[in-house]
């Protein structure tokens, strides 16, 4: 598997890594975290550390490593 971000090798039993999820999420007035309703399991995975840097909006793209 490789990883949505980086493309490199992911280990889908590792326990750090993330795998995508669609699903819909109920819309309240004055948010809060609601359930995800119809929530699919994607065949998709990434590592913990490029889930972070795409959190901080950053690209998930990786120079020289
Ligand atoms: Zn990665």
């Amino acid at each position: 598997m490789a990883c949505a971000f980086c493309g490199k090798p992911v280990n889908p039993h590792d326990s750090t890594v993330y795998q995508r999820v669609s699903g819909w999420e109920h819309r309240r007035k004055g948010g809060g975290t609601n359930a995800i309703a119809l929530r699919k399991v994607e065949q998709k995975w990434a590592h913990a550390n490029c889930i972070r840097r795409a959190s901080r909006g950053l690209s998930g793209q990786e120079s020289l490593v």
